[in-house]
């Protein structure tokens, strides 16, 4: 009979290789090939995660899993769209009636408008597949969703090019790019890598009290 112990290691260990067999799609080691899932997040977060990668905490596996297992439920759409040597890579979560690429978001609450990060990755999505409308479409948890679409749009292809380009350069030249602070960066595991934190001395426990004495007894 199983432990406790045992069954929540054999568990882990599952959920461990399941997520090592899903990060199969983007070749690490060559940086002339970028996802545009790389170019619309933070470059550096790409960096790390190729070259200097800490593991993911629980939280993060389980919440990839559950994307990724609704992902594969739908009929992905891999592309690829070549410039010079530089390649990048996108995977669609579905096309409809041959013309419409959909892209989901699970997220915890419904967005009033898209997220620049989600339009950056559908817009890169319309150039490799070559198709002109896109819809970029949020679900919660509960099943509430909110549904944006977006037509083709070269500004925006240029910006992700231009990142996809620096982040290319900067793992050739094993340079760690700059800190992009954004809301990703809360949750983020390289959070301690890019913003040094300090803990405060053991005072009367109470910053603003440690504050206002120090200014009184001036
Ligand atoms: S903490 Fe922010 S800047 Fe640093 S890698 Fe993560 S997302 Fe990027």
């Amino acid at each position: 009979m199983l432990g406790d112990r045992n069954l929540r290691d054999i568990i882990e260990k599952t959920f461990d290789r399941l997520y090592q067999d899903l990060d199969v799609k983007i070749d690490k080691a060559n940086p002339d090939q970028i996802h545009a899932i790389e170019a619309s997040l933070c470059m550096r977060l790409a960096y790390y995660e190729r070259r200097d990668p800490l593991p993911a905490d629980n939280i993060t596996k389980m919440s990839i899993l559950l994307s990724h297992g609704m992902r594969k439920a739908l009929n992905n759409a891999h592309g690829e769209y070549k410039m010079d040597s530089l390649a990048l890579q996108v995977d669609a979560d579905m096309i409809i009636a041959d013309e419409f690429v959909v892209r989901f978001e699970v997220v915890p609450e419904l967005p009033e408008v898209p997220h620049p990060r989600h339009m950056l990755y559908l817009n890169a999505c319309l150039f490799a597949l070559g198709k002109q409308d896109g819809f970029l479409i949020y679900m919660t948890g509960d099943g509430k969703t909110a549904e944006f679409s977006i037509t083709k749009s070269n500004k925006m292809f240029e910006e992700i090019v231009r990142r996809a380009r620096v982040l290319s350069t900067l793992l050739k030249e094993n340079k760690v790019p700059i800190v992009e602070p954004s809301d990703l960066c809360l949750n983020c595991k390289y959070y301690s890598r890019c913003y040094a934190r300090e803990k405060l001395k053991e005072g009367s426990g109470d910053l603003l009290d440690d504050l206002f004495g120090k200014l009184k007894g001036k």
